[in-house]
């Protein structure tokens, strides 16, 4: 006689016979995302810094919002990269 089998482990029997879709690739790209994140979150928190501290001058503010909106472009970027990449595993819909 077969053993039966409820729903459930079936589904996670299936599911373990299935490969992983992660690859080295999923792992750079993940890293370069989070690496681009953390440099934003530096910038967002020096200029939050010299907030705290005073005004900051014309100039300052000037240099923050560029240095901001180059870090956060970047990490947009690399996290975009990174969801395609999933997307291309099927792990995620495009
Ligand atoms: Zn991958």
């Amino acid at each position: 006689m077969l053993p039966r089998y409820d729903q459930a482990s079936f589904y996670a029997m299936l599911l373990s016979m299935l490969p992983m879709p992660i690859c080295a690739r999923c792992e750079q790209r993940l890293r370069e995302a989070s690496i681009a994140m953390r440099r934003h979150g530096e910038d967002m928190q020096a200029a939050i810094d010299v907030k705290r501290r005073g005004k900051p001058t014309m100039e300052q503010r000037q240099e923050f919002a560029t240095r901001l909106v180059a870090s956060f472009n970047a990490a947009q970027s690399a996290w975009d990269a990174y969801r395609e990449h999933l997307s291309k595993h099927g792990l995620l819909k495009p």
